[in-house]
């Protein structure tokens, strides 16, 4: 886990943002999670 981009922080309030592979496909995706430890989107 490693703090947002500048960017994610504007655009959508992001706090944090987590690098995975995905279960289903193998690709390599990131979580981007707000304050609270929510997901508000995946790449
Ligand atoms: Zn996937």
């Amino acid at each position: 886990m490693k703090p947002a981009s500048t960017m994610q922080r504007d655009e959508f309030g992001a706090v944090w943002q987590v690098s995975r592979v995905c279960g289903v496909c193998g690709l390599d995706e990131e979580l981007v999670l707000d304050a609270d430890g929510e997901v508000i989107y995946t790449t």
